[in-house]
């Protein structure tokens, strides 16, 4: 029993299996909040490791260390990558679960459907990290912010590593250099992280956004704000997200952006619109119009893209122009990835896990996970239960003709 007076609620933490995936979805530092509300740690052997963890580091916080399988008969699992977003690898994992276990982490709800019912003809109560809700009590379990926030960083050093310039402006004994001109398109979270970030390295930084309401941001981050003479209706949703706009909005704004496009070294690209395809905001004759040697890296590439040209995962050079698509770049910071994910997923855990309390008003029953449908984080993330997809946003299954 630990030295607790009831039986601990357990969590597995399984090694990530996606490829290229150097995340874990809890680390050492964070076990102890866990073991506060009477949740134990059991960790898949070598789990952390990727991600600069190592197996003695969890041990010092008194995780027990098993197989995959030991692992996923906890109570509780979380992923960095469920099934949903984990295709085809996790297959062998949906026979590891078991009814009425609990599987929280990223799951792709919105597009991965075919795995959500999955998990639900195991009789596993889904969690998916992706639909937090953007509310203020849920910020600290708001993964989107978090990896958007490792995302914009590593974009513009992926584009500071390719591009034939230096950032910074400089004035040597060997001549002067001028500072490498970058633009943002969209000022989301990861996009104002990629302008502090060119900023730090010293670049000329310009940004745009539809929603008017991040100009004084992007001018507090020492960027300028990219004037475009046109108005989106209704930029901004109740959520803070952008709306989509029609094709002729894309169209002008196209138009418009290409003059600042040509005249920059560096553009990068975070234009998302939720659960829909990002918008084309470049053309390939865009492209064409930049310096040779130029750089774009396009954060939208794992939703089509706002680069005409943007291959997932690839690189495209056309016209001594490089064009980026990367998918994961969350991964490829896996050390503080993995501390920020895990703050976010040990703070869900906390806000859901619950001991009835005794005459005394003490906690004094065992902790359990409640699943209360009043409350709007529980509600807004709950995709699966009791055998059924209960998510309303969740995808519809493929007729098969
Ligand atoms: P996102 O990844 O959905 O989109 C990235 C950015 O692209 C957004 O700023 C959007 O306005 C912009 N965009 C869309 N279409 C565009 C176009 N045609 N041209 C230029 N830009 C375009 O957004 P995100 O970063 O996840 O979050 C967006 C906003 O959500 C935040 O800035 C904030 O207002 C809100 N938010 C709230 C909370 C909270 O309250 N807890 C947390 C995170 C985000």
């Amino acid at each position: 029993m630990n030295g607790l007076d009831f039986a601990p609620m357990t969590i597995g933490i399984p090694t990530e299996t996606f490829p290229g995936e150097r995340r874990v979805a809890l680390v050492p530092a964070v076990v102890d909040t866990l073991r506060k509300v009477g949740v134990d740690v059991i960790l898949q052997q070598g789990a952390g490791e990727a991600a600069g963890f190592p197996d003695s580091a969890y041990l010092e916080h008194h995780v027990t260390l098993g197989s995959r399988v030991e692992v996923f008969q906890a109570d509780l699992v979380a992923q960095v990558r469920t099934p949903g977003a984990n295709p085809p690898g996790a297959d062998a994992d949906l026979a590891l679960l078991r009814r009425g276990q609990i599987l929280m982490g990223l799951a792709e709800p919105l597009t991965a459907g075919a795995a959500a019912r999955a998990v639900a003809d195991r009789g596993v109560v889904l969690l998916a990290m992706e639909l937090v809700p953007r509310i203020t009590r849920a910020q600290s379990m708001d993964v989107l912010s978090s990896m958007a926030t490792i995302i914009g960083y590593k974009a513009v050093l992926l584009a500071a590593d390719r591009l034939p310039r230096m950032f910074p402006m400089l004035n040597t004994a060997a001549g002067t250099v001028a500072a490498a001109r970058v633009f943002v398109v969209g000022a989301g979270v990861a996009g104002l992280q990629a302008i502090a970030t060119a900023r730090r390295l010293g670049a000329r930084v310009e940004a745009y956004d539809v929603r008017p309401a991040v100009k004084e941001q992007i001018q507090s981050l020492g960027a300028r704000f990219v004037e475009l003479p046109m108005e989106a209706t209704d930029a901004q949703d109740a959520g803070g997200y952008a709306r989509s706009q029609d094709e002729g909005f894309y169209r002008r704004q196209r138009e418009m952006m290409l003059k600042t496009v040509r005249g920059s070294d560096v553009v990068i690209t975070t234009a998302a619109i939720p659960g829909k395809r990002a918008p084309i905001l470049l053309t390939a004759e865009m492209v064409r119009a930049m310096a040779p040697g130029s750089v774009i890296v396009d954060l939208a590439a794992e939703r089509g893209g706002n680069c005409e040209l943007t291959r997932a995962d690839d690189v495209v050079v056309a016209g001594g122009v490089t064009v980026l698509g990367p998918t994961n770049l969350a991964a490829g910071v896996p050390y503080h990835a993995s501390q920020m994910y895990a703050r976010n997923i040990v703070t869900l855990v906390q806000h859901l896990v619950q001991r009835e309390k005794g005459p005394d008003g003490k906690p004094s029953g065992p902790p359990r996970v409640v699943l209360n449908p009043d409350d709007e984080i529980t509600r807004e993330i709950l995709v699966t239960r009791d055998g059924r997809v209960v998510h309303p946003r969740v995808a519809e299954p493929v007729a098969t003709p």
